[in-house]
């Protein structure tokens, strides 16, 4: 294994962690430690060196003692450098940095904007150092790639002091993802540096417009709650249901909070379930919800999409990705339809054949159609070696 890059993505208890090598067709060493830090049941799971997955209980571990089991899971291999995952970077950071004392501090900083990632982004930062003291690590922010939005598509209207003081704005998450199928429908198509709307469709949900390699506009905003409705965030409400909801119901913030971000989208609207496959399955035995909330999603998709058409000079195509967006024919096909007047037309063979992460183009003439599955760990690492070579160039 060549040069491998340790990717660590680390939540408030879990840690996922691949380790990538240079070459793109080498296997990958990769796995998830759930639990941390929450009195006795955690647990290393992951793919070893022959392709085998294994699952070790680590018991009360916290993320320094689960940073320790994943690095006797990488056997031999030892990284050149470790790239972090940061969902938050502000507007300080538009693109990778080598982690030093004082991007830890910037980082610090911008935690009032993601207080549920960003703490413990730098919790897994600090043990990763404490472990690899010579290793150099670098973070890739969520949200750089997004650093690139004009004024007008990343100011809300609302009064300038809050830009200003309070740096509320929007800022676009999911920023790895769109970079790398936006590069990858670049390469693939032969139009480098072509016009495209990302569509990533997974747990978290994003749409991104794409013009030569920058982003342009992009559906999530100051959170990721933002744009279309997803697992279980609603996306997009009107901005004055806080208030009703205060008023009318009582509800404290944290409640209102709570509600948009885990009790709605996919699961809200059904009342069922977050997952595409169940509700699919759902759908085609008659269930009225799943059947209005696969429509909901859809149209929601569609119309962002339209909307962000409006950011691009030239639109080239469409790109879908994550884990709805790489599987669910019948979810394209939905959104496709929706979309008439952009000159699609969708093989409708070719799209029901391109699942389980099957990279595909799935259009039968007219502008291009895409499926390209996401690889944010790869995206992570490209970009951590590419950081390091231009420090020591
Ligand atoms: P991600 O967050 O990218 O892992 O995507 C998770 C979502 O992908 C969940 O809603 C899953 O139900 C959905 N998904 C995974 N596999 C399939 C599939 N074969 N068909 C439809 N949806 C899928």
């Amino acid at each position: 294994m060549n040069a491998p890059v340790l990717v660590i993505n680390c939540g408030s208890s879990s840690i996922k962690y691949a380790l990538v090598p240079s070459a793109p067709d080498q296997p990958r060493l990769a796995g998830l430690a759930e639990r941390l830090g929450s009195g006795g049941d955690a647990r290393l799971k992951g793919i070893d060196s022959r392709g085998e997955s294994f699952s070790q209980a680590l018991g009360e571990a916290d993320h320094t003692r689960a940073l320790e089991a994943i690095l006797d899971r990488l056997e031999r291999h030892r990284p050149v450098a470790v790239g972090h995952r940061i969902v938050h970077g502000g507007e300080r950071f538009t693109r990778a940095a080598l982690i030093d004392d004082d991007v830890v501090a910037a980082i610090e900083q911008t935690s009032a904007l993601a207080p549920l990632h960003n703490p413990a982004n730098l919790e897994g930062v600090a043990a990763t150092r404490r472990l690899f003291p010579d290793l150099p690590q670098v973070a890739v922010f969520d949200t750089a790639f997004h650093q690139t939005l004009p004024a007008r598509a990343y100011r809300y209207a609302l009064p300038e002091a809050l830009y200003r003081d309070h740096a509320i704005r929007r800022y676009g998450f999911h920023g790895t993802s769109h970079a790398y199928v936006s590069r990858r429908a670049d390469a693939l198509s032969g139009l480098e540096g072509g016009g495209w709307l990302t569509a990533h469709l997974g747990n978290g949900c994003s749409t991104c417009a794409v013009w030569q390699g920058r982003s342009l506009d992009t559906s999530m905003g100051l959170t990721p709650l933002e744009g279309v409705a997803m697992g279980t965030r609603s996306g997009d409400v009107d901005p004055g249901l806080h208030a009703h909801l205060s008023r009318q119901l009582g509800w404290s913030l944290e409640r209102i909070d709570e509600v948009l971000n885990r009790n709605s989208g996919l699961l809200g609207l059904s009342g069922l379930t977050n997952d595409m496959r169940e509700l699919e399955a759902a759908e085609s035995q008659g269930h009225p919800g799943a059947a209005l909330t696969l429509e909901v999603f859809c149209y929601r998709i569609a119309k962002s999409l339209a909307a962000l058409s409006c950011a691009l000079p030239r639109l080239d195509g469409l790109v879908f990705t994550g884990g709805i967006g790489e599987n669910s024919a019948p979810v394209r096909e939905r959104v496709i339809a929706l979309l008439p007047h952009f000159g699609l037309q969708l093989n409708r063979t070719v799209n029901s054949e391109t699942v389980r992460g099957r990279e595909g183009r799935i259009d039968a003439g007219g502008r291009q159609l895409w499926v390209i599955p996401t690889d944010e760990e790869g995206q992570i690492a490209n970009e951590t070696r590419q950081r390091l070579q231009e420090i020591s160039a």
